[in-house]
């Protein structure tokens, strides 16, 4: 089946001049595949995330995600598709000040049918996952910010979503943590997970299975990767 599914994509922006951050996408994402998506600065990378996340809507074209044409969607329902199928990664980690790190990654699964200790067990896997099993009962400003980062990550994927979208998920890390969250990804995607990261690394796209150019709002070309991704 078709995870995301663009067709005819623009995306305008009116700010004086028109701006067309997409001009024309048309793209399918398979279910449990695994993108990346590069591009010079200002070739419409976020604007495509904010698409698929079901944050915008295309100004022209339709964009599907898991099934529903998300522009024919109330914003009710647009809020409950994101927050039922897609896990964000964003650079922006919004955690909450007053909660621990365990906290804010059991956050996500309030909102889900399972007891508290459930949830705090399943937060406290996430975050060994993410190498901050010792960091649990630290609030957010005490710690740095790669692991502020990776608190962020553990809760993005808490609720195991259908779809993670991650946007230079390892901007702030050291080596060490970025082969971790690498890791993890590769879980993720061989446990069925579809996933989409916007990254400048040319090493991190090449974990993915293809590689999404995007060029002035357009798809300049897709390249295929062929060398499986088995983890060590
Ligand atoms: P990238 O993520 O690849 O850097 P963006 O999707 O952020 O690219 O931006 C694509 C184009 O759309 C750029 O020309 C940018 O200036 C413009 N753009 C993005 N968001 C907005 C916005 N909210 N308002 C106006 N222009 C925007
Ligand atoms: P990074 O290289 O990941 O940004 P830092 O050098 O900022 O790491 O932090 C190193 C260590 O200091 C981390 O273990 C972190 O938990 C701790 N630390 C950083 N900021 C604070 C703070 N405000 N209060 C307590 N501990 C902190």
């Amino acid at each position: 089946g078709t995870a995301v599914a663009l067709e005819n994509v623009r995306k305008t922006y009116q700010l004086g001049e028109p701006v067309h951050a997409l001009d024309g996408v048309s793209l399918e994402i398979p279910r449990g595949s695994y993108t990346a998506i590069m591009g010079p600065s200002g070739s419409g990378k976020s604007t495509l995330m904010n698409l698929v996340g079901c944050l915008d809507t295309p100004t022209e074209g339709t964009v599907v995600v898991d099934g529903e044409d998300v522009a024919a969607l109330t914003d009710r329902e647009r809020t409950t598709l994101r927050g039922t199928t897609v896990g964000f990664v964003f650079q922006t980690f919004n955690l909450m000040p007053r909660l621990t790190a365990l906290e804010n990654v059991a956050l996500p699964q309030l909102f889900q049918d399972v007891d508290r200790g459930t949830r705090r067990e399943r937060a406290r896997d996430l975050l060994e996952r993410v190498g901050l099993a010792d960091r649990a009962d630290h609030l957010p400003n005490e710690l740095s910010g790669g692991q502020r980062q990776r608190v962020a990550l553990a809760r993005a994927l808490v609720n195991d979503p259908a779809l993670v979208l991650a946007d230079e998920p390892s901007g702030n890390l050291d080596t060490e943590t970025e082969a971790d969250i690498l890791d993890l990804f590769a879980e993720f995607h061989d446990a069925g997970t579809t996933m989409i990261v916007v990254t400048h690394e040319r090493h991190v796209a090449e974990r993915a299975e293809r590689i999404v150019h995007l060029l002035d709002g357009t798809l300049e070309r897709i390249e295929e990767l062929d060398g499986s991704d088995e983890g060590a």
